[in-house]
């Protein structure tokens, strides 16, 4: 058992932006749809997600705002500056917000526990781990 946690950090590509977060991830998954490939402009986006109140943000963001295909209202953030996409956090789940993984300081150990939506995965991505996998939203 890990004794020592001290806090998680992240930080955009020209390190305007950085988060804290002084608890570890509550939940991290890998999201196959066509928004988080859009948002991150790769294959898939890895995300960890913390309590809000566990997180600190600093720097300057743009955000765009839409729909996800559950009905939540779905604000994405990137840096202003660099415009490395960064955060995702949703009216379905107030309270708690996703980072894109590849923003955490280096050395963070990812550990997803799904894969969703993966009904519009880009043909070809291989799922080389056993986490469990839903065509959709794990709670739909
Ligand atoms: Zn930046
Ligand atoms: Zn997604």
């Amino acid at each position: 058992m890990q004794t020592t946690f001290t806090h998680i950090t992240a930080s955009c590509q020209c390190k305007q932006v950085t988060f804290t977060a002084v608890k570890p991830a509550l939940l991290e998954l890998v999201c196959h749809c066509v928004d988080c490939q859009r948002f991150t402009e790769h294959s898939f986006a890895k995300l960890s997600f913390f309590k809000v109140t566990d997180t600190q943000v600093r720097g300057e963001l743009s955000q765009e705002i839409l729909q996800s295909n559950t009905g939540n209202t779905v604000t994405r953030q990137r840096c202003k500056q660099c415009g490395t996409a960064m955060f995702d956090q949703s009216t379905g789940f107030p309270d708690i917000k996703g980072v894109v993984s590849e923003t955490l300081a280096p050395l963070y150990q990812f550990n997803p526990r799904f894969h969703i939506w993966v009904s519009q995965k880009v043909e070809g991505v291989i799922i080389e781990d056993d986490c469990k996998q839903f065509e959709k939203n794990f709670y739909v």
